[in-house]
């Protein structure tokens, strides 16, 4: 923004330039009235982002003043808008109530800003997704002069020691985790944060629009003291072990989280330090290439989410996008939720009545996250009250007839107890009808309170006496036409019509206190002595309910089993949901094993099958990578629908380790901890990248992180180059895969040379899409068959895109033409002279034994008999 001296401003805009240089990097929403008013360049940035009038309020400097304005009660939206852009708004309120008999020479009244509201700190439904997190993330690192003392010792990135901290200011989630450089665009990808605090050495790639302005980091003891005493512990041990780096983060997103509410901390849970270790490890790259969240053009309709999603509340929903965002790799915990859900898909009546109360849970979370900042509206004491009732409910429905429930429906069942006195006090407490805001009135049931039932009765007394008064007045004056009416200004008063109103001029009673061009106003003594009693009794009954809101809010926050409550509910609506998807018999409970399993038998891909026009079916798929044929190798012409089988396979990958059900007949899947997907077109030529270079970029992460446990699937490596090249790249990779990297892959290519490779990799396994041709025509029947393509179909696709007939024929002759030269070369190609190609055989018959056992797939009793053979033979 352009620095305007604030020199000779008017007492108001002195502290607008106040407010505005506290609030640099905010539009500062600066309360006026009704309004919010923005002024200079804040003015001009929102009115050009919410497209609403620009105009003008009085000169600075001889300038006028740009300005534009929002209504306060139209704020809410306006401000969605402006934080969906990217931008972050100080809202300054009057903190002084104007009194009657304020000298105006006192100034304007006293301002000062009471949050900034900002992307990751968000607590209003308006401004929130129902279904997703928000999360402010903070990121700290190891100062780098701390770390070795040579030159050499200097890390690299890569090994970093990262801290990051996360917060849903909106429930009050918070956890930890520690990590290294590496693993940092893995971490965004899961999280996806609305905003990041990081230092500006760190690289946030995709989400640098995501970055907050910079804050300073403190030292770890300081971050220690601070998040102690936020938490009001003694030491912050209590919750776990935080490593340095992670206690300076939680510190700084604390911190910032206080700053944006203006000093009020929000009611968090305390810190929870996470394991990454028990996650399955899904980097950037795969999360874009499966759309498990949000798809490729941004929207939510065909995710991974979308397809498995039957949940019926906000927070359920939000925690399925959990689970799916951060699969597990503990075969234990993966059990636990499975037998959850099962029970439930067992038992279709309790399910049913289940999901029928679940409906009715409101977002307790959220609704606890505005009331611990003070921001609460009646309908968030409501929210309290259903979800008490719902709780109640699910856990009797869950209980009854002595059911034996598994470990995961037990600990819900636990959890939604407590909390029944609050929900019996808000039953009384809470009028019928409530109305939506607080200042409204009428929050409070009747019969709760004897104060504010005898200030209601003095308001309501005199308001009756005083409608009695108009047939009264009407009949002394022998005026029909006589009304009373309320006025904003003057209160209570007799109105009369003009012309009638000469008849009531000499009444020394009558005092005039207005006449229009129709009516003339009286006020009577009566009158006024009334309308003192009702605007007190009014305020009085005002001023206790609000006392008696407050206690309520007091109350449910000191219950402490209000958000544990609110998460055991949304556990038990995904569990629900995995019941129902499961309920009709086309998805199956997986089997997750420690052992390296791989076997998926009639498996679908949940989106593209939802997707299918109607009268078509998806042709479900066997895929098998049992440790002896571990590397698929799948050819097949475009369209046949191979990226479609590598993506439904890593995505029943995701859905069996998050504890779903999968699509498919029968899943038999042992442990995957890292899951690499490159599948269709990356385009990043925006980055000025080249095709090829991004494909190399990712295939070098590939083979640099993949490990034995883990699932490749890839597409079309070597695509991006000349064919030579490409080819040569894809073959070293594929070995590569087979032999170093050692882990369960499907490899799906163009290059049908490379099905040579089945001769010297001997886990690898040769599959192809089955196509037809008939009557010259191209039919696909997207099933995988053993075996490699038998001929290239680049031609017949062309013509089924509809490129013109002249070119296809064109095509299909030069084809015919090359097909003959090639094959009259009377050499191969030294590349594919595999034995030149490849590492030495081992010369020894020992070393050469070495090579062939494939230590994966040895039992310990196994290994250990080999061991003693080997010995002797040396
Ligand atoms: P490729 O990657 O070989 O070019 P795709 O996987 O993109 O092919 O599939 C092309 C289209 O074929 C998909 O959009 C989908 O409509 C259809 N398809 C793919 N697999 C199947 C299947 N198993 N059953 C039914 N239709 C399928």
């Amino acid at each position: 923004m352009t620095r305007i001296s604030s020199k000779g401003a008017t007492p108001a805009m002195a502290q607008w330039f106040t407010l505005k240089a506290e609030n640099p990097e905010a539009l500062l929403f600066f309360r006026m009235g009704d309004f919010y008013e923005l002024f200079f360049d804040d003015a001009t940035a929102a009115a050009a982002a919410l497209d609403i009038a620009l105009t003008a309020r009085g000169t600075h400097a001889g300038e006028p003043i740009p300005m534009c304005g929002v209504p306060v009660a139209a704020a809410p939206a306006y401000l969605a808008r402006l934080i969906r852009r990217g931008f972050r708004v100080a809202v300054a309120e009057q903190t002084e109530t104007p009194r009657k008999g304020r000298p105006a020479s006192k100034g304007p009244l006293a301002r000062g800003v009471v949050r900034v509201i900002t992307p990751g700190t968000l607590t209003e439904d308006e401004l929130l997704e129902p279904g997703r997190s928000n999360l402010l993330l903070a990121l700290a690192l190891t100062a780098p002069q701390t770390k070795g003392k040579s030159k050499k010792a200097e890390a690299s990135f890569a090994d970093t020691v990262i801290g990051a901290a996360w917060i849903d200011v909106s429930t009050g989630l918070f956890e930890t985790e520690s990590l290294t450089g590496k693993g940092l665009p893995a971490l965004l990808g899961r999280l996806d944060p609305a905003e990041i605090l990081a230092p500006a050495i760190l690289n946030l790639a995709d989400y640098e629009a995501r970055r907050a302005p910079e804050t300073v980091a403190s030292g770890a003891d300081t971050a220690r003291q601070r998040l102690a005493s936020a938490f009001d512990v003694a030491s912050i041990e209590a919750f776990g072990t935080f490593t340095d780096e992670e206690s300076v983060a939680a510190a700084m997103a604390v911190e910032y989280v206080q700053r944006s509410q203006a000093g009020k901390l929000p009611r968090l849970a305390h810190p929870v330090p996470q394991n990454e270790s028990g996650i399955l490890g899904i980097d950037p790259a795969t999360r874009a290439s499966l759309d498990i969240l949000r798809a490729r053009d941004g929207g939510d309709e065909h995710t991974l989410f979308s397809a498995v999603n039957r949940t019926v509340s906000a927070a359920g929903a939000r925690m399925l996008a959990e689970w799916l965002a951060a699969p597990l790799t503990h075969a234990g915990q993966i059990a636990a939720r499975q037998e959850g859900w099962w029970w439930l898909k067992e038992d279709a009546v309790r399910r049913e009545a289940l999901r029928g109360t679940l409906k009715k849970a409101p977002d307790i979370a959220r609704a606890l996250g505005r009331l611990s900042l003070g921001r609460g509206q009646p309908r968030d004491l409501a929210a309290m009250r259903d979800g008490l009732m719902v709780a109640r409910e699910a856990a009797r429905i869950l209980t009854a007839a002595d059911a034996v429930l598994p470990p995961a429906l037990h600990q819900a069942v636990t959890r939604l107890g407590g909390g029944q006195a609050l929900e019996a006090e808000l039953a009384r407490a809470l009028a019928e009808n409530l109305p939506a805001r607080l200042d409204d009135g009428g929050v409070i049931a009747q019969g709760y309170d004897a104060k504010l039932d005898e200030y209601r009765g003095l308001r309501d007394d005199s308001r009756r006496l005083i409608a009695g008064l108009q047939a009264k007045y009407a009949a002394h004056y022998g005026l029909n036409s006589l009304k009373i009416r309320h006025h904003a200004q003057l209160g209570y008063v007799m109105e009369v019509p003009v012309a009638a109103s000469a008849k009531l001029k000499d009444k020394p009673e009558l005092i005039l206190r207005q006449g229009t061009a129709s009516n003339a106003r009286f006020a009577t003594e009566e009158l006024s002595t009334l309308d003192a009693r009702i605007t007190e009794a009014a305020e009085k009954a005002s001023q206790r309910e609000k006392e008696l809101f407050g206690a309520l809010v007091e109350q449910v926050l000191a219950e402490r089993s209000m958000p544990v409550l609110a998460q055991a509910l949304a556990v038990l609506d995904v569990l629900q949901s995995c019941a129902d998807l499961a309920g009709n018999g086309t998805w199956c409970r997986p089997e997750v094993t420690e052992d390296f399993a791989f076997a998926l038998e009639g498996c679908r891909h949940p989106v593209v099958e939802a997707a299918l026009p109607a009268g078509t079916r998806f042709t479900p798929n066997t895929c098998d990578l049992a440790p002896q044929q571990r590397v698929m190798l799948l050819t097949g012409p475009n369209m046949a629908g191979k990226s479609t089988y590598l993506r439904q396979t890593a995505l029943a990958v995701i859905l069996a380790q998050g504890g779903f059900p999968v699509p498919a007949d029968r899943v038999r899947i042992g442990v995957v901890d890292q899951l690499f997907s490159r599948v269709g077109a990356s385009d990043d030529l925006a980055r000025g990248r080249s095709t090829f270079m991004v494909e190399m970029t990712e295939t070098a992460a590939i083979l640099n992180q993949a490990g034995p446990r883990s699932l490749v699937v890839v597409d079309e490596i070597g695509r991006g180059t000349a064919t030579l090249d490409g080819l040569a790249i894809a073959w070293a990779v594929l070995e590569a895969l087979h032999s170093s990297v050692r882990c369960r892959a499907i490899f799906a290519t163009h290059f049908h040379e490379l099905s040579r490779l089945v001769d010297t990799l001997p886990r690898l396994s040769l599959h192809t899409m089955a196509v037809r041709e008939w009557r010259g025509q191209i039919v696909f029947l997207h099933e995988v068959l053993a075996g490699s393509a038998k001929k290239s179909w680049g031609v017949h696709v062309a013509r089924l895109a509809g490129v013109p007939h002249a070119v296809v024929d064109r095509a299909g002759r030069l084809l015919r033409e090359l097909e003959r030269a090639e094959n009259t070369i009377p050499e191969p190609l030294p590349l594919f002279d595999t034995q030149k190609t490849l590492p030495p055989e081992p010369q020894n018959t020992l070393s050469k034994r070495l090579m062939d056992i494939d230590p994966d797939s040895l039992t310990p009793r196994a290994a250990l008999d080999l061991l003693y053979e080997l010995r002797k033979e040396a």
